[in-house]
């Protein structure tokens, strides 16, 4: 095997150690920071003051589900560009309603609701684990956030048989609300419905959730049930993503959309800082922004369509000698909105534009839409495509056809808020929303290596550029 091809295995493989650990935003989140903190960087708080100076390496948090990690370039001073990567970190999922506890026909079910725009099919039939987040009250009777993940076939989403359901083939249809309920366990034989009182759940969560599930949360924890306050749990498939295909061609794997765009811009920010002096010379902030809630359209706290990456870069551009210091910041800037593309699929060839059909393993896609769905101008694009062809790392243009519908990004919410240069690219994948997604192994690295020379060489590409 030559090097090439080692690190094109071994940055998948590292991939799906990151995306295997990430069953929810929260744990997203969690990992990142435990990789960031590994190279060195350090946690800022929102509700403090901040001291940043060059050659300074940062990130903070909000609702634990939204990261921004950014690091300072030794050369930088308030109004100069930064040079940033926004992608999400939240999948479509079924995630536990606030009262979940459903009673039916001898079975304990959990009643879920539906969170983005899901290909909700592919959810039947699957072994389902069950991760996210709990608020428990401590000992000392503070509130506590902790993260949970228990890792095993939990949950079933089960099909009715064919012989019930004769049409099934010619049209599986169900009811996201009747039809859509999985399964947890049997009344009869759930034990850890008695309780002898002592870990009974708390007042907030009692006659709620099945104390089956409240106990599996809290075991896992160490806590007792009846600490929980809240929880705010998503249920994802429990079969690890994996290498695949004859000639391990493939990643199989849920939530590609989009912690495959998360993990090459934060590995591909890492790997920028590792030359000892690219940083020293470097004009800008290198940053990577990773929000929550794109799939719901990203109004939220810590949505892109917040003020918190205004607010961020508004701080980091403070100079109280010159006011415009953050207007300056912004034309000087580009975001790359990074967010999984449509590869071409064998079956399927005619959903696509004749001439703008990326294949899954040449390349990280640009993604251009006339009517602004994707923010991408000639300019962004041309700083795009010199960058990438001076690093000799192909890239592929898409363009969704004129009759149909085009999806969007965090890009057009971002530049439209900012006024950023914006540029919108992903790496391509099948199967986009499915539980069990596809893309290819080489995209791995392909994208880690243009998100590197990205972080690398823009200042240098925007200097270049005649500016009247
Ligand atoms: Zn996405």
């Amino acid at each position: 095997m030559s090097s090439k091809e080692s690190s094109v295995v071994g940055s998948a493989k590292d991939f799906l150690k990151f995306i295997n650990k990430s069953p929810s935003p929260f744990h997203a989140v969690e990992e990142s920071k435990k990789r960031l903190l590994e190279a060195g960087f350090k946690e800022l708080n929102e509700a403090e003051k901040w001291s940043v100076k060059p050659g300074d390496k940062f990130f903070l948090t909000r609702n634990h589900s939204t990261l921004v990690a950014f690091a300072v370039g030794g050369k930088f001073q308030p109004g100069n560009g930064f040079s940033i990567i926004g992608t999400h970190t939240d999948s479509p999922c079924l995630k536990i309603k606030p009262t979940s506890k459903i009673v039916k026909n001898g079975y304990l079910q959990v009643g879920v609701q539906l969170y983005g725009g899901g290909i909700w099919h592919t959810w039947f039939d699957r072994d389902l684990k069950l991760a996210g987040r709990v608020l428990i009250r401590n000992s000392k009777s503070q509130i506590e956030h902790k993260l949970v993940d228990i890792d095993k076939p939990l949950l079933r989403v089960s099909t009715v048989a064919i012989h019930l359901s004769r049409d099934q083939n010619e049209k599986f249809e169900f009811n996201k609300e009747t039809t859509l309920v999985p399964i947890l366990a049997m009344a009869t034989n759930s034990s850890s419905e008695k309780n002898d009182g002592r870990d009974s759940p708390s007042k907030q969560t009692v006659d709620k959730h099945h104390n089956a599930l409240l106990n599996a949360v809290a075991n896992k924890l160490g806590c007792s049930a009846k600490d929980i306050i809240d929880l705010e749990l998503c249920l994802a498939d429990y079969v690890p993503g994996t290498i695949g295909g004859l000639n391990d061609d493939f990643i199989f794997c849920g939530r590609l959309d989009n912690l495959h765009s998360t993990y090459c811009a934060l590995q591909g920010l890492l790997d920028s800082l590792k030359a000892s002096d690219s940083l020293e010379k470097e004009p800008n902030i290198r940053m990577v922004s990773m929000f929550d809630n794109e799939e719901v359209g990203s109004e939220s706290a810590q949505g892109a369509a917040s003020a918190l990456q205004e607010h961020i870069l508004r701080r980091l551009s403070y100079d109280d000698s010159n006011a415009s210091a953050f207007e300056q910041c912004i034309c000087q800037s580009l975001l790359v909105s990074a967010d999984m593309a449509h590869a071409v699929h064998p079956n399927f060839s005619e959903k696509h534009e004749e001439h703008h059909r990326p294949f899954l393993n040449k390349g990280v896609v640009l993604k251009f839409n006339a009517n602004q769905k994707y923010a991408s101008t000639a300019i962004t694009s041309s700083i795009m495509r010199e960058i990438a062809h001076e690093a000799s790392i192909p890239i592929q243009d898409f363009v969704m056809r004129n009759d149909m519908a085009c999806g969007s990004t965090i890009g057009p919410i971002l530049s439209t808020r900012l006024g950023i240069p914006t540029l919108d690219l992903g790496s391509p994948q099948l199967s986009m929303h499915s539980i069990r997604e596809m893309c290819s192994t080489s995209s791995v690295h392909l994208a880690i290596s243009l998100f590197k020379a990205y972080f690398e060489n823009y200042s240098k590409m925007y200097a270049r550029i005649i500016k009247n």
